[in-house]
């Protein structure tokens, strides 16, 4: 079941994770399993190369949420 994104589902969260690449544009919500900064859903997976850096949701505000259930859920837009 999938609910669409609101503003009360950003300000749920203050730390959000984001690829360093300055190219990145999408924030996700940081894996509660690995001590590390890795987005929770398959992201990481499919950028092996990829580097992950933790930061404050309220800084990135040009940025996306992340659109999958792991992160934040349906479409943010
Ligand atoms: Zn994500």
């Amino acid at each position: 079941m999938s609910q669409p994104a609101s503003a009360d589902r950003r300000a749920d969260i203050e730390t959000a994770v984001r690829n360093r690449s300055q190219y990145a544009d999408t924030l996700h919500r940081p894996d509660p399993e690995t001590g590390e900064p890795q987005p929770a859903c398959v992201e990481a997976e499919y950028r092996d190369d990829a580097e992950f850096t933790d930061v404050p949701v309220a800084a990135y505000p040009h940025y996306s949420l992340c659109g999958n259930p792991e992160c934040f859920g349906s479409e943010w837009w």
